[in-house]
């Protein structure tokens, strides 16, 4: 029988997104990768103001749970949706988006990624501030 497994807290290390992927100052840890039995990852993020994502699609979606703040996530057809603690977001597959921090105020995200064929983003470019800002 299969024993639990924990990934525990204190050895956990948050690192910084890099800029080619990120806008900002954005903090993340992964939680816990897929397995056999559970085809999606778990992440935690960060966000200070005006900091966001770039654009970028998950193969097979993702869920973004808002931990605290207020933030935005945008999607190719210009809209662009304010969310906030406890809001719940599901993004489907092959979906272009991004998501950030609102421009005056930090945001964090519990994100929840499927995977499929190994793969669960594909980033493109970043996002200007003409989107972010919805102009
Ligand atoms: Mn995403």
């Amino acid at each position: 029988m299969e024993k639990q497994t924990v990934f525990w807290g204190d050895a956990r290390k948050a690192f910084k997104g890099s800029q080619e992927l990120f806008t900002g100052d954005v903090q993340l840890s992964l939680l816990f990768p897929p397995n056999k039995t559970a085809q999606y990852s778990g992440a935690h993020g960060t966000f200070q103001p005006g900091a966001r994502t770039a654009w970028h699609i998950h193969p097979a979606g993702q869920y973004m749970i808002v931990t605290s703040g207020v933030g935005r996530t945008g999607t190719r057809d210009g809209k662009i949706l304010e969310i906030k603690a406890g809001d719940v977001i599901w993004c489907p597959p092959d979906t272009e988006h991004w998501h950030g921090a609102s421009p005056d105020a930090p945001m964090a995200l519990l994100l929840i990624t499927g995977v499929f064929e190994y793969k669960n983003v594909v980033y493109k470019e970043k996002v200007t501030d003409k989107q972010y800002l919805g102009k």
